[in-house]
């Protein structure tokens, strides 16, 4: 068996991943494994490590896009050896800086309060920040995650100097027009420049100067992902603000208006991908005015947020925002939504405004080029999801795509030198590893278990694994945990930390009463006059008579019907409802009131479970549990399955039925 990558630098299924192991199926020599890493800062792995564990021919073959190092080497076949490989590609928490408190900022902002007091960024001077490792961990997964994106979209990356000369910005008359926010300055010759917020001018002029520019070369996208700079005269809430930001800016050319609206739909459409698919935001385009970039058309990407940067409203029928004041001459639609927003990326057509001042023409012809441009403010990204998906300053939450890492695993301190815990370590971080997780050791053995689990929470680790005599109890009503085994005295738990908005309903109550920051997004959920009346009710009804069936299950049946003919629930969920026939009779009594309906068929016996709505069901699923991860270790007998359960029941336990009846 062979293992390699089909490209040496990125891997593509997983591009937001810090590392990938490949196999090609087509290799032939069943002695040799190769392996590609993709390493980035913090992953601590040298070539003396490697041959250390038998790794032979280590060979570095280059840079990535994002500063990750791939490296291939050899290695016998040999489990042993892969495991110990594994070991070396773990993070470490006592690298990572993270524990202990930033200096929390005095602000009605939740991101720049949680980034600053978790060590994700810390403040220089006004609207100026630096990216702490977890920050820019954060930070390159996002950058990956576009980049990847725009690779599959036929774009190109270059790299334009964030200097820029006056003479340039004066060919479009934007050196003035940009007035006070354009940062400017001027060197020893007493040339003007300015730390440019934008590249319009510089990549008009780049391509206009290409020598090798042909029709058959159009469509042209070229992106950088670089500082850009804004005079702000009231920098604010951390990195949504500052005078300093990391932006993916890209510009197309096209022959004409036609092909140039067909690229712009195609980058707007990768813009959604990254956004909606891979980062699950709830995004709102909204129609804008493209201000001094000129041109026609332009959209901006908005996250609803608190902080009142900028108000919209939406009409969720027609998928498309406007700013106040501003109405949709196509929509008639009575139920607009009004939010207060911030704006994380912004596309424009430019049409051919920049191509005619720099004469940047269609090969062989006179006509100006046909322009568009977009950007996604990186830096601001970041924040973003985190006034999204985070209620507690104390527990940031993000998109499971750019989390800093993607499991961590705790040992207790006693067991630290454990030799059966020491191997199930090795082997779960190997069997993450090879699902392309990021996995962080938290190695600070003189912190309690307790307060380890606390200090991932902290930085939103969204799977934990504790490997204890007995796990801290207490961490569980932040979190899900399950028991996933036991062997003598060690047991392995798996904490699942729910993101924010899950726990919007839970936590409500809590927030508000402690008052703390995060009751502003529970108050935003409140305030939408969303609420949902929700029974849930085992009814008890097995179909044969008593005393081997249930008592009294056709009276019972006829009184619930009334009741919820007068209670009026908005989603009814019953239980043990054992024969269809039963089913259809209730659906057959409360049809006027509850229109859906669905009865889970599933297992052996039937699910017994259904449910009723006053709304349409878009969906429905019965959960299916996989086999995760099983331990091979001599005499332990560990396996894990992941899923909502961490358990099915078993054939044995008759008397419970679980097994037989499946789970919904
Ligand atoms: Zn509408």
């Amino acid at each position: 068996m062979r293992w390699w990558a089909r490209n040496a630098l990125r891997c593509r299924d997983e591009p937001s991943n810090n590392f990938c192991l490949k196999q090609d199926k087509e290799g032939t020599n069943n002695d040799v494994v190769g392996l590609v890493v993709e390493n980035v800062s913090g992953l601590r792995v040298d070539r003396s490590e490697l041959e250390g564990v038998g790794c032979e021919r280590v060979q570095q073959l280059g840079r990535g896009c994002c500063g990750q190092v791939a490296c291939r080497f050899d290695v016998r076949q040999n489990r042993r050896n892969l495991q110990q490989i594994h070991r070396l590609m773990a993070f470490k928490a006592s690298q990572f800086l993270f524990h202990g408190s930033g200096v929390p900022p005095a602000s009605k902002c939740l991101s720049h309060q949680a980034l600053q007091l978790n060590c994700f960024i810390q403040k220089v001077d006004s609207g100026l920040y630096s990216l702490l490792p977890l920050g820019q961990l954060v930070i390159d997964r996002i950058n990956r995650l576009i980049e990847d994106e725009f690779s599959r979209i036929g774009a190109l990356k270059i790299s334009v100097p964030i200097l820029g000369p006056k003479k340039l910005w004066d060919e479009t008359e934007r050196w003035d027009a940009m007035g006070k926010e354009l940062f400017q300055l001027s060197d020893r010759g007493k040339s003007h420049f300015c730390l440019q917020p934008t590249a319009e001018e510089m990549v008009t002029s780049l391509v206009r100067n290409l020598p090798s520019l042909r029709v058959a070369s159009l469509p042209l996208l070229l992106y950088q992902t670089t500082e850009k700079f804004r005079d702000e005269r009231n920098p604010r809430f951390g990195l949504i603000r500052g005078r300093q930001f990391l932006m993916n800016d890209m510009y197309s050319f096209d022959v004409d208006v036609d092909s140039c609206q067909k690229t712009y739909s195609l980058v707007t459409s990768a813009y959604r991908r990254i956004f909606k698919d891979a980062l699950q935001l709830e995004i709102r385009t909204v129609v804008s005015d493209p201000g001094v970039h000129g041109g026609a058309i332009s959209h901006e990407y908005h996250l609803e947020n608190n902080l009142e940067e900028d108000k919209i409203s939406y009409c969720s029928r027609c998928e498309i925002g406007h700013k106040p004041g501003e109405t949709d001459p196509q929509c008639s639609h009575s139920e607009l939504q009004e939010m207060s927003s911030i704006e994380i990326a912004h596309t424009f057509q430019l049409g051919t405004r920049y191509a005619q001042a720099f004469k940047a023409f269609v090969p062989g012809t006179q006509r100006p080029l046909e322009m568009a441009c977009y950007g996604i403010g990186v830096s601001r990204l970041l924040p973003a999801c985190v006034d999204a998906l985070s209620i507690d300053v104390k527990a940031i939450r993000l998109p499971n795509k750019i989390v800093p890492f993607d499991a961590a695993i705790i040992t207790a301190s006693k067991l630290s030198s454990d030799p059966t815990a020491l191997s199930l370590c090795e082997e779960l971080q190997s069997a993450l590893q090879a699902r392309n997780m990021t996995v962080l050791l938290h190695d600070m053995h003189k912190m309690s278990v307790g307060d380890r689990l606390y200090d991932l929470n902290r930085i939103g680790i969204p799977r934990i694994f504790v490997l204890a005599n007995v796990t801290k109890r207490s961490f569980s009503t932040e979190t899900e945990l399950s028991a996933v085994g036991k062997s003598g005295e060690v047991r392995l738990d798996m904490v699942t930390i729910t993101s924010g908005t899950d726990r919007d309903h839970r936590d409500r109550d809590r927030t508000e009463k402690n008052g703390t920051i995060g009751s502003s997004n529970a108050e935003r959920h409140k305030s939408n006059g969303l609420e949902l009346r929700v029974l849930t009710l085992n009814m008890w009804c097995l179909p044969q008579p008593w005393p081997v069936g249930s008592k009294d299950r056709k009276h019972r049946l006829k009184r619930l019907a009334e009741a919820l003919l007068i209670e009026e629930y908005d989603i009814v969920g019953l239980q043990e409802i054992w024969k269809e026939g039963d089913y259809l009779d209730l659906v057959d009594q409360l049809k006027d009131v509850y229109k859906f309906h669905h009865y889970f068929h599933s297992g052996w016996t039937g699910s017994g479970v259904c449910i009723l709505s006053r709304h349409p069901i878009v969906s429905t699923l019965t959960h299916r549990f996989i086999l995760f991860f099983s331990s091979s270790v001599p005499n332990v007998q560990i396996k894990m399955y992941v899923f909502r359960y961490s358990l099915n029941g078993f054939a044995h336990h008759v008397h419970r039925g679980d097994w037989f009846g499946g789970k919904v």
